[in-house]
């Protein structure tokens, strides 16, 4: 569903991504893991097209997420190629960057209405369900200000998900959350990996929740994925001898 193929990302002389290759299978969850400045969040922006590649190429769903094919040779996408490949992912940040004059239900329908088309009284029907689905039901009107950090969290998630996405992203969803909060926004995650069809891939510090969540996790180091594993392996019993100092420090 998603393949990063020799991906390199530079910022000046700083390389960021070294030659990255990373396949997720359909329905795969991800965690990926790391040291600060290994180059997580990147990879997850450069799947949101926010970063420009500076080496080779990524797939999604089959196809290339910048480039098209034309007459046989890869060029640069058009707006509306990237627009198509960007629905077919969704992000959830560390700071849920809701729209804060918008209520929940807002937030949820505003983008299906844009971009999707849908009518008002469609994108209100689905985000209902989907604001029931994450717990929310009796905060539909409430605005971002009057909701705790974990309901936002909640909403982001809602948000994300209504303009159905095959894969989402979540980029340490819990780091800004007070640690009573975390659990209601992990369950959620949770939940969905177990009774949607998404690809998820996941950056996190929590390695309790990779440990159950993931059916792989990717420890990065320079740019480079070290050493990847089912997670009761790489986390009980990791072979690098990166990974063993990395771990020893946060766990
Ligand atoms: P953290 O756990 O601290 O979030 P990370 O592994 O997610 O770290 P990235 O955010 O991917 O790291 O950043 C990788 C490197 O790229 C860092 O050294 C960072 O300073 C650098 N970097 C990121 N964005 C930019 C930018 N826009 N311009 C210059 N350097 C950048």
């Amino acid at each position: 569903m998603v393949r990063f193929e020799r991906v390199t990302k530079r910022y000046g002389s700083l390389v960021v991504l070294d030659e990255l290759d990373l396949d997720i299978a359909r329905n795969e969850k991800v965690a990926i893991i790391g040291p600060s400045g290994s180059g997580k969040t990147t990879v997850l922006r450069m799947l949101m097209t926010l970063e420009k590649i500076d080496g080779g190429v990524i797939h999604v769903d089959g196809e290339p997420l910048t480039h098209m094919e034309r007459n046989g040779q890869l060029v640069r996408a058009n707006e509306s190629h990237l627009r198509r490949m960007r629905g077919k992912i969704g992000m959830v940040f560390q700071h849920f960057n809701l729209f804060p004059h918008m209520t929940s239900l807002g937030n949820c329908i505003e983008a299906p209405m844009r971009v999707l088309g849908l009518s008002r009284r469609e994108a209100e029907d689905r985000a209902r369900e989907l604001l029931e689905m994450v717990g929310l039901r009796d905060k539909m009107g409430h605005y971002p200000s009057q909701m705790s950090g974990g309901q936002q969290q909640r909403v982001a998630i809602a948000r994300a998900l209504a303009m159905r996405p095959k894969v989402m992203l979540f980029d340490e969803v819990t780091s800004a959350l007070d640690p009573e909060l975390v659990g209601e926004v992990l369950n959620v995650i949770r939940r969905l990996g177990e009774e949607h069809d998404l690809t998820m891939l996941m950056v996190t510090h929590q390695m309790g929740f990779a440990r159950e969540f993931a059916d792989r996790v990717c420890f990065f180091y320079e740019g480079k994925i070290a050493e990847q594993g089912a997670p009761a392996e790489l986390l009980g019993n990791p072979k690098e001898e990166r990974t063993r100092q990395f771990l020893s420090a946060v766990l």
